[in-house]
Parts: C-alpha cells; sequence; structure tokens
C-alpha cells in the first residue's frame, strides 16, 4: 500500500488531537489543530458518539499515524506483539518505539518521525558503527545509535540536531550530544512511552 501523501494535520484533525507530525509547525501558531480542533469535512463540527468498534478503530489508526506505519506492517506488529510473552499492547508499543525512525526522531536528531524516516534512509545513521537506512529496522537493548561521521558536517543534520536539543529527553536512550551518539539502555516499558494511545482498544480491534 502506498504511504499517506496527503495533508497531514487533517490527520490530527480527524483524531481529535495534536499529532505532532509535521515538526518545528506543530509548536508554532500555524498549528491547524490549535485554529480548527474538529475533524475535518463538511461534518467535522457536527457531534457524532461513536460505537465501540469506531473508538478501537480510531485508536488504531490514530497509532498508525503517530508512528507512521502503514496497515499490513501494523498489523504484522500486531502479530508478531501478541506472539510474544508479556502485554500484547505494551508489546505493540514497545516494537514502535524500536524503530530506528522513532528512535532518531526520540534522540531530537529529527523534528518529526516523518523527517526522521527520509534521513534515515538518505543513509545519514548507523547502528553499532554500521550504516542502516532501513526506518523500520528495529533496534535492541545495548545497540548504539549514531549520526554517521559524514553527516556530523551537514548542514541540514546540524540544524535539526541544534533544534532537537531543548526536546525532553528519552528516559531509555542515553543521547551523547558531543559525541552525537545514543544508547539504548533498555527497551521502554510503558510508562517510558508518553504516546497518547490507548492500545487496549487496538487489541480488541483486531481481537474481533
Ligand atoms: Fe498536527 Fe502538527 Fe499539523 Fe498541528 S501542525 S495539526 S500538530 S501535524
Amino acid at each position: 500500500m502506498a504511504r499517506y501523501t496527503g495533508a497531514v494535520c487533517r490527520l490530527c484533525r480527524r483524531e481529535g488531537q495534536k499529532l505532532f507530525l509535521k515538526g518545528d509547525r506543530c509548536y508554532s501558531g500555524k498549528c491547524s489543530f490549535d485554529r480548527r480542533a474538529y475533524a475535518p469535512g463538511q461534518h467535522g463540527q457536527s457531534r457524532k458518539k461513536s460505537s465501540e468498534y469506531g473508538l478501537q478503530l480510531r485508536m488504531k489508526q490514530k497509532a498508525r499515524r503517530y508512528y507512521g506505519v502503514q496497515e499490513n506492517q501494523f498489523h504484522h506488529y500486531f502479530e508478531i506483539a501478541e506472539a510474544k510473552a508479556g502485554v500484547t499492547g505494551e508489546n505493540l508499543l514497545r516494537l514502535l518505539e524500536s524503530r530506528l525512525d522513532n528512535v532518531v526522531y526520540r534522540c531530537g536528531w529529527a523534528s518529526s518521525r516523518a523527517e526522521a524516516r527520509q534521513l534515515v534512509v538518505h543513509n545519514h545513521f548507523t547502528v553499532n558503527g554500521k550504516k542502516v537506512n532501513i526506518p523500520s529496522y528495529l533496534i535492541k537493548a545495548g545497540d548504539v545509535v549514531a549520526i554517521g561521521e559524514k553527516s556530523r558536517s551537514s548542514e541540514k543534520i546540524k540544524a535539526v540536531v541544534e533544534a532537537g536539543a531543548s526536546r525532553p529527553k528519552t528516559a531509555w536512550l542515553d543521547v551523547n550530544a558531543n559525541t552525537l551518539e545514543a544508547k539504548v539502555l533498555n527497551l521502554p516499558t510503558r510508562d517510558q512511552i508518553d504516546a497518547p494511545i490507548e492500545e487496549h482498544l487496538i487489541v480488541e480491534f483486531y481481537s474481533k
């Protein structure tokens, strides 16, 4: 399935929440959701009570959009999460957080997950000293993610790193601003994931 290329601000308005999909714009007065906090379209302002199924579907869509993952891949993550020991919903979120594009974003090395994905594809990062250009690459505890040697002198990379330095730190990543390396201390526990997702609704959605 093709990647969504439409207006991403509509996605936040559809989900009734800021999903921070556009980097710096999300924190500025230009945020569409701040100006029009209702669903897009002709009937966007009319209030409709959602069914249980509707709530579950919306939560699944919200999670997909938050992490920028397509339907097939998301379902695949769910199947992996279900097969693992532990709580399925938490396993699912942990898998999504483990994606290299998410880790780059959490390190403050990109202004959004979409930008992180693009930077990863363009070969700007290494994992344990080896170049990795696959956004869905799953990192493990103990891995070291770094900005590649050549990329450190790139003006674009310098600008995103500088802009990201003020973002809140992620407890499970030890980011060294001098060496531009990040050690994965552990894969995150649920309380270390600040995603606006009620994962039990996603589990219920796929369990029907
Ligand atoms: Fe969402 Fe960011 Fe657009 Fe605001 S600016 S609606 S947070 S993507």
